[in-house]
């Protein structure tokens, strides 16, 4: 920590108390926030914090993005994309943009008056991303892009979609390229439905249909065709650090509001943390959440300069995302039948800690990476 990521901690804390904590049952009744919190949590420097200044980003780095995430699960939010928006999207763009296509997206990001969404998945490719089919054929000065792709974040509200598309469809991984649609400007793009999800109530995971979709060559990432997988296989160490992160602060949430409960709660005439099951529980789980604390900063201190490989990014995700759910299930146990009930934050915690195990590349797939390292 330093100064300037203390004093972004207050800041965080201060607004997301106002701006996200009190709203979480209407973005949960919408299936997401306000389009405008964007522009808001912009203005305020918060959106695309760890892009260069020059793009209109905050000018910091992965530290300030953790701070972020930190501070999201401490809000108890799981409904604001911004992960995905900043820490996903937007390093895209930076890492792999011309400078026209920096300059052209990245501060219309910041300012939150794009939002930003990766449509990798498909009804029937996930883990296994060479087999996408949504296919983007050159015609003229054009990309045609065909396709369907599903479970996408921020997918109702987002007006930058990256897209991952086969250039090539006779070549398998070489055949992909990313593709960036402003869905404002095109025809034949269109919004399914917003997906009804066991946790992440307030977030507008979607599905997205491309039909015909012309958008300029210019918008080929990078501007050279064939370099999506590389691309992709680059960035999926910083998005898989972001999950674990959030994850160590999910579990150091759900470890705080059950001390908290157990040391209210009466049964048989005295506090539930005075018996020994309890005090056994908590302990276990307090030490799986300094141990995971101690693995993830050690991961984040890496990835500042740009050491942390990928079968390490994929243990941190893996580990961190396993330990939450043990630690979120063994933490509602201990608030009985309100754990279940969905006003109380754990059962949020509980609910949103699943599908950790399973985006960013599952748990299974982080396993394939680390075995094959070894
Ligand atoms: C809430 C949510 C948000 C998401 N956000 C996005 C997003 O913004 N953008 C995006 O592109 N995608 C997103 N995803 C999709 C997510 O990344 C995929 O669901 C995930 O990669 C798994 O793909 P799949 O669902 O097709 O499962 P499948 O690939 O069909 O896997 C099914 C099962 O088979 C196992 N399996 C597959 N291959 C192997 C193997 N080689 N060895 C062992 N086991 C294997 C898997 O581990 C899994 O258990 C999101 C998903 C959810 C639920």
């Amino acid at each position: 920590m330093t100064e300037d990521l203390d004093q972004l901690r207050r800041l965080a804390r201060d607004v997301f108390a106002k701006e996200l904590t009190p709203h979480q049952e209407r973005f949960a009744e919408q299936h997401s926030v306000d389009r405008d919190l964007w522009r808001r949590l912009g203005e305020l420097g918060l959106v695309c914090i760890s892009i260069p200044e020059e793009y209109g980003g905050g000018g910091g780095t992965f530290a300030h993005e953790t701070v972020l995430l930190e501070e999201q699960a401490r809000a108890l939010d799981s409904s604001w994309g911004n992960s995905v928006h900043s820490g996903i999207v937007a390093h895209y763009l930076l890492n792999y943009g011309t400078e026209e296509q920096k300059h052209r997206w990245l501060p219309r990001l910041a300012s939150g008056d794009l939002v930003g969404a990766i449509a990798m998945s498909e009804p029937g490719a996930g883990s296994d991303l060479q087999s996408v089919r949504t296919r983007a054929v050159r015609s003229g000065d054009e990309y045609v892009i065909n396709g369907a792709k599903t479970f996408i974040t921020n997918g109702s509200q987002a007006d930058l979609v990256i897209v991952v598309a086969k250039t090539d469809a006779d070549q398998g991984a070489h055949g992909i390229s990313l593709i960036v649609v402003e869905t404002e400007l095109v025809e034949g793009f269109r919004r399914g439905r917003v997906l009804d999800k066991l946790g992440l109530a307030g977030q507008d995971t979607s599905e997205l249909f491309f039909d015909d979709v012309r958008v300029p060559v210019s918008n080929l990432l990078g501007g050279q065709e064939g370099q999506g997988f590389v691309q992709l296989m680059q960035q999926l160490p910083q998005e898989r650090l972001i999950i674990a992160v959030a994850a160590v602060a999910g579990m150091e949430m759900a470890l705080e509001l059950t001390l908290d409960y157990v040391k209210q709660r009466q049964a048989f005439g005295r506090e539930l943390i005075k018996f020994q099951n309890t005090k056994f529980e908590l302990a276990e789980c307090a030490t799986e959440v300094a141990v995971a604390r101690a693995f993830i900063d050690q991961c984040v201190e890496r990835h500042l300069v740009g050491k942390l490989d990928v079968p390490t990014a994929a243990m941190a995700k893996m580990w961190a995302s396993e330990r939450l759910c043990r630690v979120a299930d063994r933490c509602l146990q201990l608030f009985g039948g309100y754990g279940y009930m969905k006003e109380y934050p754990i059962a949020r915690i509980w609910a949103d800690a699943r599908v950790q195990k399973i985006y960013g590349g599952t748990n299974e797939i982080m396993k394939e990476i680390i075995g094959r390292s070894l």
